[in-house]
Parts: structure tokens; sequence; C-alpha cells
């Protein structure tokens, strides 16, 4: 194997001056910036350094009462009675807004969640644009999305999100309540509230009405006292699986609608007839980049037989120029772990792979000295009973296993709890589209991996949750029909 640290990249920093973070932030209730009312806040740090970035507000029972209370103020005399065409104008705005401020956003998702540059200024931030552009399009033609259906809005969406794509979740949830006529009250994860903040300030200056859009920052409690509150009609979470069931059985016997994007524990199948280069960066960007921390990670491999060796061989040479490190550099592939608490989940799981038999190869690379870092894990020889192959581990880690026959590669993936999504890589576009309809997986992506677009929707089945974000199917979680 050649020595791929022959010559190295010159750091290229991105300037986080560029980004103004306020000492502390308020909750953003009804257009304004709110004290807590308990008086509390907390810290969040940037998980590359541990440093602390800012204060946040801990909401609690009567903040989130104020911020329900605005929102269904809101909804009832402004927003469900204003023109679709108007109510399209302010979410283009948002949308424009973020673009022009795309950079600064790029930064501190950067700085708060620990994930590399590129990825934020190139994913997260246009795609949370584009998820507001689009939207904001469907505004005043719901008719023309729901023909000879009368469709009406739902009141008051509670929803809550978690922290590995901070920014984008809030505008996957803001951008098509808005658009179908219900007001928000918004609680982003513990760790990464700072672009949610961010935001707020954007739709402050976009004009849109007092009380539309309520973000309370807060814990997990703040989250259940959002969905479970009184006066919301519709609940959205994006998280974990055991966080979603509990608020399944919190709602029972309510009329409360809900849509559930949970975890995920994909399987990427290479067939031996693929293109072998482009799989292996299809399967490095689909479990290394953003350290793993993607819903629809392809954390399981599962590799044709006759091409195991030269797989193998290609995806660890590919591991070994992984560049880990400063988030902020541009040239980093793989950033910071979000928190301690993650970082000892994914330790726990690498420590229960090699107690399982399995084989793990990490490759050298320097870490810095303080933050919380993970290199980029594959296993190999991983029996199907692994909790390796079985758990969502939600880090850089990857288990990878043979077949010999696609039936026997078929019943592998679907062996598992979850149902998000799925990667094929093959030649004959028949036989993909093939096991695609085998595959009990939301998204199914064919020779790539990882695409998103706010046309397309996205959702899972079986226990990575019900109900489906983006396209059509994203404005009908918001409405009555
Ligand atoms: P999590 O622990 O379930 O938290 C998600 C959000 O729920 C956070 O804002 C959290 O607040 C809040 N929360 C915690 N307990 C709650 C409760 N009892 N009631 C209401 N809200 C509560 O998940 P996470 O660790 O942040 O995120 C990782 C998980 O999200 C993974 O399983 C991943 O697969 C999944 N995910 C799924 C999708 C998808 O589209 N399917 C997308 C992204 C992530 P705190 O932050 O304060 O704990
Ligand atoms: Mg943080």
């Amino acid at each position: 194997m050649s020595d791929p640290n022959e010559w190295n990249y010159a750091p290229a920093p991105e300037a986080a001056k560029q980004a103004r973070i306020s000492d502390r932030y308020a909750h953003f209730i009804n257009g304004k910036w709110a004290d807590p009312k308990e008086g509390e806040y907390f810290q969040s740090t940037n998980p590359a350094t541990g440093e602390k970035l800012s204060e946040v507000a801990l909401g609690t029972k009567r903040d989130v009462n104020a911020a329900v209370k605005a929102a269904r103020n809101a909804y009832d005399n402004v927003w469900s009675g204003m023109s679709p065409r108007e109510r399209g104008k302010y979410i283009y705005r948002i949308a424009r807004l973020i673009q022009e401020r795309a950079r600064e956003f790029a930064i501190i998702e950067t700085l708060d969640g620990g994930k590399p540059i590129r990825e934020s200024r190139d994913i997260d931030v246009p795609l949370a644009a584009n998820h507001f552009f689009y939207y904001a399009g469907w505004a005043d033609k719901l008719d023309y999305a729901f023909p000879n259906r009368k469709v009406s809005s739902l009141g008051v969406a509670g929803q809550v999100i978690p922290w590995n794509f901070p920014l984008l979740m809030a505008a996957w949830k803001i951008a098509p309540a808005l658009a179908t006529g219900n007001t928000v009250v918004l609680k982003p994860a513990e760790t990464t509230s700072l672009t949610a903040m961010k935001l707020a300030e954007i739709i402050a200056d976009s004009g849109l009405p007092d009380g539309v859009v309520n973000i309370v920052t807060g814990m997990g409690e703040t989250g259940a006292l959002v969905v479970n509150h009184d006066d919301v009609n519709k609940v959205a979470f994006t998280g974990s699986t055991s966080v979603g069931k509990r608020i399944q059985k919190s709602i029972a016997g309510t009329d409360k609608k809900i849509t559930l994007e949970l975890g995920g524990k994909a399987a990427n199948i290479i067939l031996e007839d693929a293109a072998i280069d482009q799989a292996v960066e299809g399967i490095v960007n689909g479990i290394y980049f953003n350290q793993g921390h993607v819903c629809c990670a392809g954390s399981r491999l599962f590799v044709q037989e006759s091409v195991y060796d030269e797989v193998l061989w290609k995806l660890k040479r590919r591991m070994d120029t992984l560049i880990v490190g400063d988030p902020l550099d541009k040239n980093t592939d793989v950033g910071a772990i979000n928190s301690k608490e993650q970082l000892e989940t994914i330790q726990r799981y690498l420590k229960a792979g090699v107690d399982n038999g399995a084989e793990m190869y990490q490759p050298a690379c320097d870490l810095p000295a303080s933050g919380n870092w993970c290199p980029p894990t594959v296993f190999t020889n991983v029996a199907q009973s692994s909790i390796i192959a079985q758990e969502e581990i939600f880090g850089p880690v990857l288990a990878v296993q043979t077949f010999r026959t696609v039936p026997e590669a078929i019943e592998k993936a679907n062996n598992t709890p979850y149902g998000l999504s799925a990667g094929i890589w093959c030649d004959k576009g028949a036989r993909l589209f093939q096991i695609s309809n085998q595959l009990e997986a939301g998204v199914v992506w064919g020779n790539t991996y990882n695409q998103f677009d706010p046309t397309s929707p996205f959702g899972g089945y079986k226990e990575s949750g019900f109900g489906r974000e983006g396209g059509l199917h994203g404005l009908a979680a918001y409405l009555d029909m």
C-alpha cells in the first residue's frame, strides 16, 4: 500500500470571527426575545474544543405555555386568515435571508455542532434555504397540490428536532408548517440551539407576524412540554426511536396529528458488477462524513463475496486519506463528535464490537488534544447478531458483512427493526430497481448515497417512524383533508 500521507493539504480554516454569537440567548416568543421565566440558562459549547460559545435559555412550563399561547393567537388572528400568497412572500423572504447570511450560518453550525465546514457550507445551509424556497412556492397552490380535496390547516404545530442537522431540521419543520397556514413552537436540541436562534433573528428581520414562529430552547423535558401541551394540534418529532415511542405513548388518545422521523441502521449493498471506486467513495460519504451523525448513515455494508477483498482494500486505503480534525478547516472530512455523551456511547459500541469478536480497523490519525473525537472505524468479520450490526451507533462506525446471492443480501439488509434508508451499488438499472423494491426502507439510493432534495419525500418504515417530510407528502402532514 502506498503511503497516503506523503503530502498534506495546508490548513484552510474558515474565519470564526465572521460569525456573531451573543453571550446569551433568550427564547424567541411572539416575535420578541423572552427571558426564561425561571431565569435559568445552560451552556452551548464547541465540541471540537470544549469551549463555551454562549448561554441558552432553559425552557420550563411557563415559557412553553407563553410560546403556545403566542402561536395560538397568531394562528387565530393573523396567519390562518392571511391570503396564501402573502404567506408565501414571508417564506420566500426567510429563504433569501438564509442565503444572504449563509456563511455566518455555516460557521455557527460548525462551531456549535462539530460538523466539517464543508458540510455545513455545501449541504446544511443551502438545503435549508432551498426548503424554504420550495415550500414558499406551494403556499398559494395547495389546491393544485391536492386537486378535488378541501384542505385546511391544523393549528399550532409543536416541533422537536435533534442535533445532527440543526438548521436543516428546523427548516424541514418550519417551512411546510407555514406554507400550509399553521403556526409553530420549535424546540431545538440541547447541544445545538445556536443556529435556531440565528434563524429567529432572520424571522424577526423578515417581518413575519409576531407569534407565527416561536422557538423555545431547553432539554428533553422542554420538548416533552411542547409535544404534550393541550393546545398543540400537530406534533412533528425527529430524534431517537426511544424518545419517539415515548412521545407516541404520551399523546395516544388525543386528536393530535403526528409525524415521527426516528433512527436508522441503513444497509449499503455492493454487488459484484458495481463500479467499485465509485461505490467505495459512496460508502465513505455515507458513514464517515458528518461523523456518522446521520439518521440515514450507511452504517452496515454488505459486499458480494467475489469483490470483498478489493472493496475492503480500497475502503481502508480511502479511510487512510480522510482528514480528521478542526471542523472549521475547509479540508476536513471528519469533524468532532457532537457531545461527550455521544462519544462515550460510540466508544461503548467500539468495545462491544471487539468483545463480540469482530475485527476493528482505524487509520492512524492525529486527533486534537481537546474536544470529542473518534477516528473513522470499520469492523469486519461481523456476525449478523452482533450488537454493532443491530443497533444504531450514530458515529463513524461501519459494520461489514458479506453475501453470496442477492436474496441473501436482501434478507440480511431487512433483518433490522429500522427501515429508513438503504443504498445499492450495481451496474444494471433494472436489477437495481428490482432490489430496491424488496428493501424495507423509506429511501433507497442507487449508485449514490445521502442525496437530498426538498421536492423528494423522506421518512421511514418500522421503527424508523412514519410520515414523510419533503415534497407534497411533507405538505400533507400539516393539513386536514
Ligand atoms: P433524541 O435524544 O431523541 O432527541 C431529539 C430531540 O428530542 C431533542 O431536541 C431532545 O432534547 C428532545 N427530547 C428528548 N427527550 C424528549 C421527550 N421525552 N419528549 C420530547 N422531546 C424530547 O435524539 P438525538 O440524540 O438528539 O438525535 C439522534 C437521533 O435522531 C438518532 O436516533 C437519529 O437517527 C435520529 N434522527 C432521525 C432523523 C430522521 O429524519 N429520521 C433525522 C435526524 C436524526 P435534548 O437535546 O435536550 O435531549
Ligand atoms: Mg454545541
